[in-house]
């Protein structure tokens, strides 16, 4: 089975999921109402992982929702929070603001040990620094495109990296992809999202699979079971 460790499951028809069948997927939300779409979905279809959400984003929109976020994580429905994170970039709350509430979904996270799927752009080192301090078992920093030098540190705090399909395109992954250990790795789509020329969307997620082999000299069907047990480490309590 494939696994799509990063996927916005809610943004699509039924129709559509039902030609994902064969792929593990985990459903991230970006809010209180996306992760109810997202439970939903999970209740119908059952190659779906739910994770709820609290997007950095829609933070500036979410912020008085906190205390919903964490009863919702506290029911137990879900499997993991995300997308969480922080956003040095491209969010409309500050940075010292995005790094409170993410403080807060980590010392939940480690309270219901549960897993986080980390949205971390420009801020890699900082987030890696925060949930190992709040004690994050967890971690999945999705389309990794931070600091070779960290990789070794993601590794023995027993996080990880997902692949996108933009390795085709994109120098830093195919890098990231080349240092990383295979022990490390997960498969994500980030779709339904449009990145240049390419459409993101689960069913992307053999060619991934072929760029692993690839580049790390791995038999197609050993970097699926590999996968595959990663991602079972991932996601166990
Ligand atoms: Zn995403």
């Amino acid at each position: 089975m494939l696994i799509d460790s990063h996927c916005h499951i809610h943004e699509y028809e039924d129709n559509e999921i039902r030609g994902f069948k064969d792929i593990k997927i985990v459903g991230v939300s970006l809010d209180i109402e996306s992760s109810q779409r997202t439970l939903e979905l999970s209740r119908k279809f059952d190659n779906i992982d739910p994770f709820l959400g609290f997007h950095p984003w829609h933070l500036h929109k979410s912020l008085n929702r906190f205390e919903e976020f964490r009863a919702l994580a506290e029911s137990r429905q879900f499997m993991g929070l995300g997308e969480v994170g922080v956003d040095a970039r491209f969010a409309r709350s500050s940075l010292k603001e995005q790094l409170r509430i993410f403080d807060e979904v980590c010392k939940l996270a480690a309270e219901l040990d549960l897993p986080l799927n980390v949205h971390a752009l420009g801020e890699w080192r900082n987030i890696i620094r925060i949930c190992n301090r709040a004690g994050v078992r967890s971690l999945l920093l999705h389309w990794y495109t931070g600091p070779i030098e960290l990789l070794g540190e993601i590794e023995s705090s027993g996080y990880f990296v997902s692949i996108n399909p933009t390795v085709v395109i994109h120098e830093k992954q195919i890098k990231v992809l080349d240092k990383a250990s295979p022990e490390i790795i997960l498969t994500e789509s980030d779709g339904p999202y449009r990145y240049r020329e390419l459409n993101l969307s689960p069913a992307s997620l053999e060619g991934v699979i072929g760029v692993i082999s690839k580049v790390k000299g791995i038999e197609v069907e050993e970097v699926k079971r590999l996968i595959y047990r990663n991602y079972t480490r991932f996601i166990s309590r």
